[in-house]
C-alpha cells in the first residue's frame, strides 16, 4: 500500500470522512461504532483499505465500472497529456479526443452513428428520454410520448430516470415521479412462476415475456408509446439474462408499433458481457444506446447517448425552425479527460484481447458457480453473461422460496472476511434481495475466479452450515 501515507495521515482521513462525507447507499448510524472503509490504492483487480488489508475486488469498484482494472498508467498518461493540451471546452465546439473516440466507438456499433457526450449513466438516459419527447412533439403533436420500462430494471438516480425505474429500493419515497413512464413485466425465467403465465420455459417463456410488452402497448394505445428503455442484461435488479427469443420479439414489436428501442448499456457496455455491447449478443438494432461505467473504466467521468442516423436526422431535417435542434447541454460533457481515457481504455481492451478473455472467463466462472449448487442447497440458480454473473439464493430449491436479505448480506460479509469483495442485488421487487453479484475486471484469470468462488463456497458453508 502507498508508503507515503503515515498511520496518522490515515487516521485523520478516517476522522474527516466520518465527520463530513455522506457516503452513497449507506445508513450512517453504523459509523457511530465502526469506521467507514477507505480504499487507499488499487492495482489490477486488487485494492487496499486504510488498514493495509488487500482485497480482491470482484465487483470492479463496487458498481461494475473498472473494467480494465486499477493502476493503468497508460490511461493516466493519456488523460494528463490531454489535460495539459486542453482540459475543457463545452457548448457547440468539439474536441480532438471527443471526435476520435466517437469515431472509434461507432466503429464498434454497426447501425449507430452519433455520440452525445455527458457525464453519468442517469444523464445519458435522460438525454434519450428528452430526444424521445422532442420527437413526439415534432412528429406526433406530443402524443407519442410515453416511455416503457421494465420491472427490476434501473436507469439512474435522477427523478426522470427514476420515473423509468423498476426497482423498489431505488424508487420508494422519492415520488411523485414524472408522468408518461409505464412499466412492463420482468423477464426473469427463474421467477416465471410468480408471473401468472403458467409453467413456461425457454423460448416459450421468452415469447410470453416479450408479448407482455405488446399487451402494454395495446393497452396504452400504440399512438401514445414513443419508446421502450431496457437493460440488455438487467444488473442490480437480479442479474437477469433475457430468455431465448426475447430480444428478437421485442425488436419485432418495436417495429410493428413504431416504438423506438433504447438499450441501457450503462453496466454491460464496453466489454462487460464479452461483446462490446450486451445487445450485440442478440442481434437487435437499437435506436438509442446509453453507456457510462465501463466507457473509461472510472479513470474519468464520461457517458454517451448514442443514436442512429434515423433519430439524428429528425433533429436537423428542418433548419428553418429555430426550435428544431436538440436544445440540451451538459456542462461536463465538455471535459476532454473522458474521451481521452475512453480511447485508451478501448485500445487496452483490443490489444489485450479482453473481450475474448471475458467470454472465456465468464463461461469458466459460470461453471464454477453452478458447481456450488452441488454443495450448497441454498444456491438456486447461477446465471450471467461474460463477466457479469449472479447466484440467486433460496431457502428451498424445490419451491424457490427466496433467501432473506439478512442472510444474503451475511454471505457477502463472510466473503469479504475471506479477502474478496462481492455485491448483492437490491430490493428490486418486494420479497427479493437474494442474489449475489459478481463483476470482476475483464482481466480476470482462472486463479482470480477460483479465489472468488472459493471465498463464496467458504462463506456459504459458514452462514448455512
Ligand atoms: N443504468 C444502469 C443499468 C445502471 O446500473 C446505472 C447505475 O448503476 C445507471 C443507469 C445510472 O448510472 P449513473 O450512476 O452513472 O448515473
Amino acid at each position: 500500500m502507498d508508503g507515503t501515507l503515515t498511520q496518522n495521515d490515515l487516521s485523520h482521513v478516517v476522522e474527516a470522512d466520518k465527520a463530513h462525507v455522506w457516503h452513497h447507499l449507506v445508513q450512517h448510524k453504523q459509523f457511530e461504532t465502526s469506521d467507514p472503509k477507505i480504499i487507499v490504492e488499487g492495482k489490477g483487480m486488487r485494492v487496499w483499505d486504510q488498514t493495509g488489508r488487500e482485497q480482491l475486488d470482484a465487483v470492479s469498484g463496487a458498481v461494475w465500472t473498472v473494467n480494465v482494472g486499477y493502476g493503468r498508467k497508460s490511461i493516466v498518461d493519456a488523460i494528463s497529456e490531454q489535460l495539459m493540451k486542453l482540459n475543457y471546452y463545452a457548448g457547440a465546439a468539439g474536441s480532438i479526443p471527443g471526435a476520435l473516440f466517437a469515431e472509434k466507438l461507432i466503429d464498434k456499433m454497426p447501425g449507430m452513428s452519433r455520440v452525445y457526450y455527458c457525464n453519468s449513466g442517469s444523464e445519458a438516459n435522460e438525454k434519450a428520454f428528452k430526444m424521445v419527447r422532442q420527437i413526439a412533439h415534432k412528429r406526433y403533436g406530443g402524443k407519442k410520448h410515453k416511455i416503457l420500462y421494465r420491472e427490476r430494471d434501473y436507469h439512474g438516480t435522477t427523478i426522470g430516470a427514476l420515473s423509468a425505474g423498476g426497482q423498489l429500493e431505488r424508487n420508494a419515497q422519492y415520488g411523485p415521479f414524472a408522468p408518461g413512464f409505464v412499466s412492463v413485466p420482468h423477464c426473469l425465467e427463474y421467477r416465471a412462476g410468480d408471473q401468472g403465465w403458467g409453467d413456461l420455459s425457454g423460448e416459450a417463456y421468452g415469447q410470453r415475456a416479450a408479448d407482455a410488452i405488446e399487451e402494454v402497448i395495446l393497452r396504452e394505445g400504440p399512438d401514445t408509446v414513443g419508446a421502450i428503455c431496457l437493460e440488455p442484461v438487467t444488473a442490480g435488479g437480479g442479474v437477469i439474462v433475457p430468455p431465448a427469443g426475447y430480444w428478437q420479439r421485442v425488436q419485432e414489436i418495436c417495429r410493428k408499433y413504431d416504438v423506438l428501442l433504447h438499450i441501457d448499456e450503462v453496466v454491460c457496455g464496453v466489454g462487460r458481457t464479452g461483446t462490446w455491447f450486451g445487445y450485440q449478443h442478440y442481434g437487435v438494432e437499437p435506436d438509442f444506446v446509453t453507456m457510462a461505467k465501463g466507457v473509461a473504466s472510472g479513470y474519468a467521468a464520461i457517458a454517451c447517448c448514442v443514436t442512429n442516423e434515423r433519430v439524428f436526422d429528425l433533429f436537423k431535417d428542418d433548419a428553418s425552425d429555430p426550435m428544431n435542434y436538440f436544445r440540451d447541454i451538459s456542462t461536463f460533457g465538455g471535459c476532454t479527460a473522458g474521451p481521452a481515457a475512453a480511447l485508451e481504455n478501448m485500445r487496452i481492451i483490443e490489444d489485450e484481447n479482453l473481450l475474448e478473455n471475458t467470454a472465456a472467463m465468464g463461461e469458466y466462472m459460470l461453471g464454477r458457480l453452478e458447481g456450488l449448487k452441488d454443495k450448497h442447497a441454498v444456491v438456486g440458480e447461477a446465471r450471467g453473461k461474460g463477466l457479469f454473473l449472479g447466484a440467486e439464493l433460496v431457502t428451498d430449491r424445490a419451491t424457490r422460496e427466496p433467501m432473506d436479505e439478512k442472510r444474503t448480506a451475511a454471505v457477502v460479509a463472510e466473503v469479504n472476511k475471506r479477502g474478496v469483495i462481492i455485491g448483492m442485488t437490491n430490493r428490486s421487487i418486494p420479497g427479493y434481495n437474494n442474489t449475489l453479484c459478481f463483476a470482476p475486471a475483464l482481466i480476470a484469470t482462472k486463479d482470480d475466479i477460483d479465489q472468488i468462488v472459493e471465498a463464496v463456497d467458504g462463506a456459504l458453508g459458514t452462514v448455512f452450515g
